[in-house]
């Protein structure tokens, strides 16, 4: 099995082959830490969360770098207007830094609940302002960079002669030209395009350091390319992101990076696709923005109830990367039954166990089972397709609930394929997609106790009691199994 992925860049699907394997570099963009993580935040991390877990797998050394934009990113993703974390300080009155260590703090702790592994390297783009200078200097030493006013911008006009700039994102550079040409008030800029790598400080501006250009800050796209380059080399595999960040953030990177290194930066560039919420793209501009941690409490007018980190974590692997994914009540609901069900599976691979008495092997079920393995291999390899994974695992997952409810027809199959279903099951929900249980193991303690004395009860015809027990059973939203293997429980689906 091979790993192929979609490579916006050529806009095809191509052959997964690092540059020097085992070795995998891989950076994508994070957050800028000027308000709580959002849906959007949740998907790109998950997105981005399960290739990192694969390609570890898949037995590649992932040095995964998502990194931090705590200066630089100006309102409107523009290169005028307010620093969105310096604007957001003086809304609080509190320290630029103090905001963006407490969202920092804050998307950190959503990470954890959505469990998103942390990245090998989290840089922040304060801490890295030599080589952001260092960078600048190279691009104006190439000479597709000047000095405006205390200002730095990058040449667009000039560097589109090499034909590069809009390759990534299918853009024409003369449409673009013609779009903007008859705007008035570039100021300082020379050309419409041209975006800033450096940005001088007003006065009374807080975040800004000393540059061979005077005081200022550097512009958002130079963070990444700068940190990517720090830690990756000039050249590495994957740089990932959400898909609004291809234009203009990624196409700038590239330009940056081509102009200053001489070479593209990523042989791959991935990008995932946005959560829409009822159909429209979920965005402040049109009131539909949703912070995870709303979701999570409840706290939203579109939701009945607040859904759990797990669930949002399902919610988004239903759907491919590359797919949109709309956000309603409904869709989570249906995640958290869906959720509910393989944990549930989880909890009854546990207690199978393979017997050599009752076989009686069935060429039909061990089939199934060994093409519904393969099938989770084969949507992971087919770009991360993890809705192709989910549906294979609910093919187990059927066998599973089978045999749990009648353990002597595990004899169908042989001990290999017994043995391959539970590993493959294990292997893609807990390590790959990374779902775990949520509920607390000493609550499940406390479960099986209280389900003991249910069987008492019944067996002692304490009747009143055994309806205490449903009773308590339904209020925790969990559900008592009276199967031929004895009495069990599992969470309501
Ligand atoms: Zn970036």
């Amino acid at each position: 099995m091979e790993l192929n992925v979609y490579n916006t860049l050529s806009r095809k699907k191509e052959k997964f082959e690092p540059l020097n394997p085992p070795f995998v570099g891989m950076y994508v963009c994070g957050p800028t830490v000027y308000g709580h993580g959002h849906l959007g935040h949740g998907r790109a991390a998950v997105n981005f969360d399960i290739i990192f877990r694969f390609l570890k797998a898949s037995g590649y050394k992932v040095r995964y770098i998502r990194n931090v934009t705590d200066v630089g990113h100006l309102e409107n993703d523009a290169d005028s207007g307010d620093d969105k974390i310096a604007k957001r300080a003086r809304l609080e009155q509190l320290e630029p830094m103090e905001v963006a260590q407490n969202y920092l703090n804050s998307y950190r702790d959503d990470m954890r609940s959505l469990n998103v592994l942390p990245p090998s390297i989290e840089p922040l783009a304060t801490g890295h302002i030599t080589e952001q200078i260092g960078l600048i200097n190279k691009i104006i030493d190439q000479g597709f960079a000047y000095e405006s006013q205390g200002s730095v911008y990058f040449d667009v006009e000039k560097y589109s002669k090499s034909g590069d700039y809009g390759k990534l994102s299918g853009r024409i550079i003369e449409d673009m030209l013609s779009n903007t040409r008859n705007l008035d008030g570039q100021g300082e800029k020379r050309g419409a395009l041209d975006f800033a790598l450096w940005k001088k400080a007003s006065s009374e501006h807080i975040m800004k350091w000393e540059s061979p250009w005077g005081e200022g800050f550097p512009g958002w796209h130079i963070e990444c390319s700068a940190m990517s380059q720090k830690y990756l080399g000039e050249r590495f595999d994957i740089h990932g992101g959400g898909l609004d960040l291809m234009f203009p953030h990624h196409e700038c990177e590239i330009a940056q990076s081509k102009v200053g290194n001489g070479q593209d930066p990523a042989k791959y560039w991935l990008h995932n696709n946005m959560v829409t919420v009822n159909g429209q793209k979920m965005g402040k501009s049109l009131g539909n923005f949703i912070i995870l941690k709303d979701i999570f409490s409840g706290n939203h007018s579109l939701l009945e109830k607040g859904y759990s980190p797990m669930t949002v974590r399902f919610f988004i692997l239903q759907a491919q990367y590359r797919s949109t994914i709309d956000f309603s009540n409904d869709a989570l609901k249906a995640s958290n039954k869906a959720y509910n069900r393989i944990m549930n599976g989880l909890m009854a691979l546990k207690t199978l166990i393979y017997s050599s008495e009752n076989v009686t092997l069935s060429q039909e079920a061990i089939k199934i089972v060994n093409d519904a393995c393969d099938g989770c291999y084969d949507g992971m390899n087919d770009d991360f397709n993890t809705a192709v994974t989910i549906s294979h695992l609910f093919n187990l997952l059927k066998k599973i609930n089978t045999y749990q409810i009648n353990p002597q027809l595990v004899g169908e199959l042989d001990e290999i394929s017994f043995n391959r279903l539970k590993s493959v099951y294990l292997l893609f929900v807990e390590e790959i997609l990374g779902l775990v249980n949520e509920n607390p193991a000493d609550k499940e303690i406390l479960i099986n106790a209280i389900l003991e004395l249910y069987s008492d009860f019944k067996l002692n015809k304490q009747y009143e009691k055994v309806d205490q027990v449903r009773a308590w059973f339904k209020s925790q939203k969990l559900v008592i199994k009276d199967m031929k293997s004895g009495i069990g429980w599992s969470y309501e689906e």
